[in-house]
């Protein structure tokens, strides 16, 4: 079919401080977009309480995921923590594609470099951020998830990685959430060829 040979192989890439709004924007998108279909990645962390596997990640030993990687099963992999390891699968990504949909691929900052590297013609690489510091600041504050030690050490993370936000294809401000929406459907939709 002329339409699945035209987006085989396309992918999108989207990343952001944490607190920034990408993970309220990823949802809103995966709901209005039928082709988008969410990358479920690997871990190795143990389940949050209400955590599905399969769902939410693929969780595998350290072991299984060592093995993986010898098979050169990732497009992308990092110890994210310590001994913690994360990676995006390329089954996952072939899945996708054979079934005509396009994977978003919701990862840190680095990942998602490292991921454009191995796809860098047919991904689209999106940086979301926040105003401004003072409002990601007040974002975590108000989303009620951190403590003081957490929040400050996701300031530190988001300064540094802010300055990675010039590498990237786009770069979405999100200040009215609607806004960034449309902005990021139409990046979307644009590269994509797909409405
Ligand atoms: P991330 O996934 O980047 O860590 P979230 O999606 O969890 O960020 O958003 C952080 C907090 O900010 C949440 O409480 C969310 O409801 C809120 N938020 C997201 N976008 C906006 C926006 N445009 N204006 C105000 N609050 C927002
Ligand atoms: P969490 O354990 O809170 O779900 O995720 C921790 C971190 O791992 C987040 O910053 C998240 O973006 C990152 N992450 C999730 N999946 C992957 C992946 O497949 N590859 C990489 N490199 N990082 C990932």
């Amino acid at each position: 079919m002329a339409s699945s040979t035209l987006n085989a192989g396309k992918i999108i890439i989207i990343t952001a401080p944490s607190g920034s709004g990408k993970t309220t924007l990823v949802k809103r998108l995966l709901k209005e977009i039928p082709w988008l279909r969410f990358s479920v990645s690997a871990c190795t962390r143990q389940p949050r309480p209400g955590e599905i596997n399969g769902k939410d990640y693929h969780f595998f030993s350290e072991e299984a995921f060592k093995k993986m990687i010898a098979e050169d099963a990732f497009a992308e992999w990092e110890m994210v923590y310590t001994g913690k390891y994360y990676g995006t699968l390329k089954s996952e990504l072939a899945a996708t594609w054979n079934s005509n949909e396009v994977p978003l691929v919701d990862i840190d900052v680095q990942g998602a470099l490292n991921i454009q590297k191995t796809y860098p013609d047919t991904s689209l690489t999106i940086f979301i951020q926040a105003p401004s510091i003072e409002v990601l600041r007040d974002r975590l504050q108000k989303r009620g998830t951190e403590t003081p030690q957490s929040l400050n050490e996701r300031i530190d993370k988001a300064v540094v990685e802010l300055s990675f936000a010039s590498q990237f294809d786009t770069i979405i401000i999100n200040d009215d959430l609607e806004t960034a929406l449309q902005q990021l459907r139409q990046t979307v939709i644009q590269f994509v060829g797909r409405s």
